[in-house]
């Protein structure tokens, strides 16, 4: 039996504001995407997200993120991780060019609460593989997050993610030293969701649980390793890589995606799922 301690539930007045919060992330990442044109370095997209967050009063979740474990204190706002890069890329001197696959992640926090979330997209014209491969880590979040609910477990939403990736003919790989995560007033706090699982085990989702859920998906071996820079992870088969990512809320009346600019209603619904939106 599982004996895990619940997760700590937020209120319905924290949630509200960990909405606001996510709606800066989710427009911002929609004006990312819109500007990731053939010619433009990463450094200018993850400046377009500088701008964003100073116009919106909020603080980055990214910046300076590290220093307090070790790490060397992560430079930008914005992770961009481009083909084989799967998570935590640098922006830089990099020229988006024709193909690319671009995963974005960007955080922020607003009035101490945060938000974070992960799209990935091609520039210009991309490769049939590419885009197939973005489609099903994007299903796979959707998997994922229709799994959650109060009264299930934290495994149930792994064991979703996997299914969902395996049922796929093609053979992805599955990162698996890389969560999901609780967020609150920590962009990272417990528990760990795994993109990997079984159901009915790891931790109680109760009313109030927020969470990111972020499946990193490859079109080959999943086996990765880190740069010297200590934070681009990359396949070691330099395999094309996929990362979608959402935070939620169990609300008690169903889930609310608190990055989505529609709160995730279109996508709930077309699986069955309760739609729990607070106070809009
Ligand atoms: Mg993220
Ligand atoms: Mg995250």
């Amino acid at each position: 039996m599982p004996r895990r301690a619940s997760i700590g539930a937020k209120s319905a007045g924290q949630i509200l504001k960990m909405r606001a919060a996510g709606l800066v992330v989710g427009r911002t990442l929609q004006a990312l995407r819109e500007a990731a044109r053939p010619g433009v370095t990463t450094a200018e997209l993850d400046q377009l997200a500088r701008e964003r967050i100073a116009e919106a009063g909020a603080v980055s979740s990214f910046l300076g993120y590290g220093a307090g474990f070790g790490l060397p204190p992560f430079p930008a706002v914005t992770c961009i991780s481009v083909n084989s890069e799967i998570v935590h890329g640098i922006p830089g001197d990099r020229v988006l060019v024709d193909g690319d696959l671009v995963s974005v992640d960007f955080g922020v926090s607003l009035d101490a609460w945060h938000g974070d979330s992960a799209i990935t997209f091609v520039v210009g014209a991309g490769s049939a593989p590419a885009e197939a491969l973005s489609e099903a880590t994007r299903q796979a979040m959707w998997a994922g997050i229709a799994a959650a609910r109060v009264g299930g477990r934290i495994g149930d939403i792994g064991h979703a993610v996997e299914t969902s990736i395996r049922s796929n003919p093609a053979r992805y790989g599955i990162v698996s030293e890389y969560t999901g995560h609780g967020i609150g007033t920590q962009m990272h706090e417990s528990p760990d969701v795994p993109n990997l699982g079984r159901r009915g085990r790891g931790e109680l989702l109760v009313k109030g649980t927020c969470i990111a859920i972020e499946p990193m998906v490859t079109l080959g071996s999943a086996a990765n390793a880190t740069l010297d820079d200590e934070w681009t992870v990359v396949t070691r088969d330099h395999s094309l890589a996929a990362h979608w990512e959402h935070t939620i809320a169990l609300t008690g009346t169903g889930v609310w995606v608190l990055t989505a600019e529609d709160g995730g209603e279109a996508e709930l619904t077309a699986r069955g799922v309760k739609f729990g939106p607070l106070g809009e």
